[in-house]
């Protein structure tokens, strides 16, 4: 279970250093513990933005300046509840912001490359614009005994938009394969109109400009329930 306290003290240093906290182990909720470690109202408030998963994987979390949506298998947001449970969920705290304009046409590996260039390792990251060719997903609910994550994303939902016009929130992890966290780029989705979101799988831009948080960004992986599961 995470330490509430460890994430109280984290929360305490928010005025000039940004800061990432992570809620568990990414290699649990792939392992298939999707039973929830937290919630939203506790991993999201003041936060500026972050991902997450539902509880029995009952859809993906996308949350923005406070306001946090739950994107079940039918692709429709909805606003979540404090108490909404999440096995899974990062967050983003303050820092040091720069904003940079996206070219039209760039992809996930240009903003990766973007990211990369002004900073070693963790980054959040916010993108606000119109995009083409966007791949958002969810997935089904999920009911015990749970079976590991790459078998339920063989089912999972997609919902594909020639044009998008939205915010894509999430982070840029070190290409590190220790089971810790989601390497590389991760971001997730809540459109302008808010009919739309989800884990994003790609986007090209069309006009769009990125935030990004660094200065003395860090992650917090509390500690977990699940010793000794390796990655399968
Ligand atoms: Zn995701």
């Amino acid at each position: 279970m995470f330490d509430p306290a460890l994430i109280a003290a984290v929360r305490r240093n928010t005025s000039d250093t940004g800061h990432v906290v992570q809620v568990d182990y990414f290699r649990d909720l792939y392992s298939g513990h999707y039973e929830a470690h937290t919630t939203v109202g506790e991993t999201f408030n003041g936060s500026l933005l972050g991902l997450g998963a539902a509880a029995a994987l009952d859809g993906e979390i996308s949350s923005l300046d406070g306001v946090t949506w739950q994107i079940r298998a039918d692709g429709i947001p909805v606003v979540a509840d404090d108490s909404l449970g999440m096995p899974f969920a990062i967050a983003a705290f303050g820092g040091q912001a720069i904003t940079l304009a996206l070219s039209p046409g760039d992809d996930f590996a240009d903003i990766t490359a973007a990211v990369e260039g002004d900073l070693h390792s963790i980054a959040a990251i916010r993108i606000d614009g119109e995009f083409t060719d966007v791949l958002l997903r969810s997935e089904p609910r999920q009911e015990p005994p749970f079976t590991p994550l790459t078998e339920v994303l063989d089912h999972e939902v997609q919902f594909a938009f020639p044009q998008w016009s939205g915010t894509l929130m999430g982070f840029r992890f070190p290409d590190v394969d220790d089971g810790e966290v989601v390497p590389g780029l991760h971001l997730h989705a809540i459109s302008t109109d808010r009919s739309s979101g989800g884990h994003c799988h790609s986007a090209t831009v069309a006009r769009a400009t990125i935030t990004i948080w660094f200065d003395d960004l860090r992650i917090e992986v509390p500690e977990h329930p699940h010793e000794g599961q390796p990655l399968p």
